[in-house]
């Protein structure tokens, strides 16, 4: 697979495409990480809170792939914010590595006032050399503000929900003018709406020959994004990575740029406990 990197202001370099495992089950999980190896991906996104973390690190052992090859991502988990430390050598644990290359906050919490205490260990994880990386997920720009104001210690990403139906203009403005990378979960709106049937999405389809999530993910791609399309079956991880073989039209990107409708099928982050 051809799969470009991206690289954080950390210098840290990420691939762009990735697989996600949310909502992977954790008797399944072994064989969907050890399908997307095979598949060419080489980063995976978990989170201690999907329960799936010692099921991808069996399938990273019994892959073979080489420790410096992979990007493996995980999350601190809402009720761990005050002992991320703890948390986080946990996550090594089920995960069986010594390092990952990034490390997330979950969601802000802005109601229990932990994020902070929380962005402070990560940056000492950071500082130890166990995560490459650290950034935050969820953080809505005051949020990101007042842990970058405390600290001086800028995330490297914020993973939040986007896509077409709903962009997050302002806070993908704020983000990239601060050299935050943005990494969009839910990029195929997790599957619940119609997006892919949407005339603007299936013109691009049918104009390339690629399907509507190729369109989608293109899209992602071409704004710089980087995503993780969660899927357990193995034809479709083939399907979601063939992103770099074509290029849609700036009258294609500006329709499905018009698509916004603010709309998003998670949760609320300022609401998220
Ligand atoms: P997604 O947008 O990736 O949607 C996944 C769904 O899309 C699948 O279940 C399937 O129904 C469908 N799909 C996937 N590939 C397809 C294809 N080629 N054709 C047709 N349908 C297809 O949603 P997601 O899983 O929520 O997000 C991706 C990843 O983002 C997650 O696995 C996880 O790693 C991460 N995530 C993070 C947060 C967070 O709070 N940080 C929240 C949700 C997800």
């Amino acid at each position: 697979l051809n799969i470009p990197n991206i690289t954080l202001h950390d210098g840290n370099e990420i691939p762009q495409l990735g697989i996600g495992v949310f909502k992977v089950d954790p008797g399944e999980a072994e064989r969907v990480v050890i399908d997307a190896l095979e598949a060419g991906y080489r980063h995976i996104d978990t989170a201690a809170i999907y329960r799936n973390e010692a099921e991808v690190g069996a399938a990273i052992a019994r892959s073979g792939v080489a420790r410096e090859d992979l990007f493996v991502t995980t999350k601190l988990w809402n009720s761990e914010q005050t002992r991320a430390e703890g948390a986080f050598e946990e996550s090594l644990g089920r995960l069986g590595l010594d390092r990952v290359d990034l490390y997330l906050v979950h969601w802000p919490q802005p109601m229990f006032g932990e994020a902070l205490a929380a962005w402070r260990s990560l940056a000492k994880i950071a500082e130890s050399g166990r995560a490459t990386s650290i950034g935050v997920s969820n953080f809505e720009i005051e949020h990101l503000e007042e842990i970058i104001d405390a600290t001086g210690v800028v995330p490297t990403v914020n993973q939040i929900e986007l896509h077409p139906l709903h962009q997050r203009k302002e806070l993908v403005a704020y983000c990239a003018e601060k050299g935050i990378k943005i990494e969009a979960w839910g990029p195929l709106a997790q599957g619940k709406s119609d997006l892919f049937k949407r005339d603007v999405i299936a013109a691009a389809a049918a104009a390339h020959g690629k399907t509507p999530a190729q369109i989608i993910l293109r899209w992602h791609a071409q704004a710089g994004r980087i995503v993780f399309p969660k899927t357990v079956r193995a034809e479709r991880m083939v399907e979601n990575a063939q992103l770099f073989d074509f290029q849609l039209t700036a009258e294609e990107v500006a329709a499905i740029d018009a698509l916004d409708e603010q709309r998003n099928f998670g949760s609320n982050p300022r609401e998220m406990d």
